[in-house]
């Protein structure tokens, strides 16, 4: 099998980069661009073997990275941020003919977030620290150190953005990595592995397994010599997950689905709503935060669906790497088979599809319409699940009580997007509705210093800011007694 594959005119290592090396598997599979169906190239497909070679490199390179000043630290990974940003527009080519993401976002937010990614948590920890207490008469220190080898596993929707989201944060606490990139995008990853080590970054210090989730997956989150797991995607895979990490303690943070509410009232800018709700189609609705649950008071529902509807029949689906087109096609054929049977089982069961309803003919392949689907029943799995897909419910409510229940009503917790012009009203529901990040009047405001996560099914643990370092850190807590002290403060 060939080691590299080319796309866009990028050249793209598809094996493991373990200890500094490129390293094969015997068996591979088959890297698919969704744009087209066409195949992309084969990547190695590694499995418990590869994982312990890469956790091994991982723990031996631990104690030097560790021992690094933050400075240090910090400055390999700005030369880290620096080779992304020269390197921008590759990443981009080659994620867009992965994962079919629009490449004008990439080009514009994702990759620059990427580089960011690194600067952000690098700086932030050169920074951090916390003023020394005193605690009858002696000294309290709380230190943030490294803990070990980190296990990162992400999903295809964002992949660069998403493992270095995580990978970046962990490297800066002084941690080394192992990652498993998504076997539907797994491109870019080997790409980061030739941009560290371009940039000096120690061999070991960042390792990259391709595979698949029930082979390579399943034997990194099992692996006793990792100390922190991180994990981007789906609530099964979570449990399972969960499960194999749970005999060796490890401590884990989850960022899961979601089946967020956009909560519009009559006192509303149905203008500012109208423009929300059409967003939510970004990225073929494959976003963890979209809010797909349109909730709308009774008394605006025909005009808000009115405009939505009008506003939503402009949108331009297409190739992602034409500017012009808004949204394009699902990651998979079983993703969009997926997509296609939630909303057909929810056509079958009374469903009305006022905006699309199926496949893009027009287009083919794995073209997805946008979709809005009206007298959803409620309770059904069109209103509870996540579906992932370019597809809109929309329920309507009589009173405020009635919209946080509704909001409220998932196993989920990742996002609220709530649009009221009443400012009391907005205090209310927003302390109301069970959620990580509540989105008043606005959608998708992120920065990298806020907490990131979610409640119930949506996840354990927040990230983001100081958060990542409580969960990438051991957090020590050293008192010092006063000089001369002779005992006698136990209580
Ligand atoms: P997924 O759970 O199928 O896969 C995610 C990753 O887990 C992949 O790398 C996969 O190979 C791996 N995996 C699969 N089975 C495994 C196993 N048995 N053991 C270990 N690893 C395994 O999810 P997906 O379909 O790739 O991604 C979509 C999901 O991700 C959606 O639910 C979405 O909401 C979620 N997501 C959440 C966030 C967030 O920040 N909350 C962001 C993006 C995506």
């Amino acid at each position: 099998m060939p080691d590299t594959t080319t796309v866009e005119g990028v050249a793209v290592d598809t094996r493991h980069w373990i200890g500094g090396r490129r390293v094969a598997s015997a068996s591979t599979f088959t890297d698919v661009s969704p744009i087209d169906e066409q195949p992309l190239g084969e990547v190695s497909a590694g499995g418990p073997a590869e994982v312990d070679a890469a956790v091994s490199a991982a723990q031996a390179a631990f104690p030097a990275w560790a021992a690094l000043s933050r400075d240090e630290r910090a400055d390999l990974l700005h030369r880290v941020a620096d080779g992304i940003d020269a390197r921008a527009e590759e990443l981009a080519v080659v994620e867009t003919r992965d994962n079919g993401s629009l490449l004008r976002s990439h080009r514009r937010s994702v990759m620059p977030r990427v580089g960011m990614n690194f600067r952000y948590f690098a700086d932030l920890l050169r920074d951090l620290s916390h003023p020394d207490r005193e605690i009858r008469g002696h000294r309290e220190r709380i230190t943030w150190d490294p803990a070990g080898v980190t296990a990162v596993i992400t999903p295809w929707n964002a992949p660069l953005m998403l493992a270095t989201w995580r990978i970046g944060p962990a490297l800066a606490a002084g941690n080394t990595v192992v990652a498993k990139p998504p076997e539907w995008a797994p491109l870019t990853a080997s790409l980061l592995a030739d941009i560290t080590a371009e940039a000096g970054l120690p061999p070991g210090v960042l390792n990259v397994v391709q595979g698949l989730g029930p082979q390579a997956g399943a034997a990194l989150s099992a692996h006793p010599g990792v100390r922190r797991l991180s994990f981007t995607g789906s609530v099964p895979t979570a449990g399972l997950i969960a499960a194999a990490a749970a005999p060796h303690v490890v401590p884990l943070s989850f960022e899961l689905g979601g089946k967020s509410p956009l909560v519009v009232f009559a006192d509303a800018d149905l203008d500012l709503a109208v423009r929300l709700a059409v967003e939510q189609f970004d990225n073929a609705g494959q976003v963890c935060l979209g809010a797909f649950r349109m909730l709308v008071q009774e008394s605006v529902a025909d005009e808000f669906l009115g405009a939505v509807l009008e506003r939503a029949r402009g949108i331009v689906q297409g190739d992602p790497r034409d500017e012009a087109t808004d949204i394009s096609c699902l990651v998979s054929r079983p993703h969009f088979t997926r997509v296609d049977g939630f909303v057909q089982r929810a056509l079958a069961t009374g469903a009305k599809a006022v905006l699309g309803g199926g496949p893009n003919t027009e287009l083919g392949g794995l073209f997805y319409r946008p979709t809005i689907l009206t007298e959803v029943v409620p309770g059904s799995e069109i209103v509870t699940e996540e579906v992932f897909g370019p597809v809109l419910t929309m329920q309507t409510f009589r009173t405020e009580d009635d919209a946080v229940a509704m909001a409220n009503d998932t196993r989920f917790g990742l996002a609220a997007t709530l649009v009221t012009g009443d400012p009391g009203r907005a205090e209310r529901v927003s302390s109301r509705v069970s959620a990580g990040t509540v989105w008043v009047n606005c959608f998708f405001v992120r920065d990298l210093g806020a907490p990131f996560g979610g409640n119930g099914h949506s996840g354990i643990g927040r990230e983001g800011g100081v958060h990542s370092f409580d969960f990438y850190c051991d957090i020590k807590n050293t008192v010092f007694a006063p000089t001369g002290w002779t005992g006698g403060t136990k209580e």
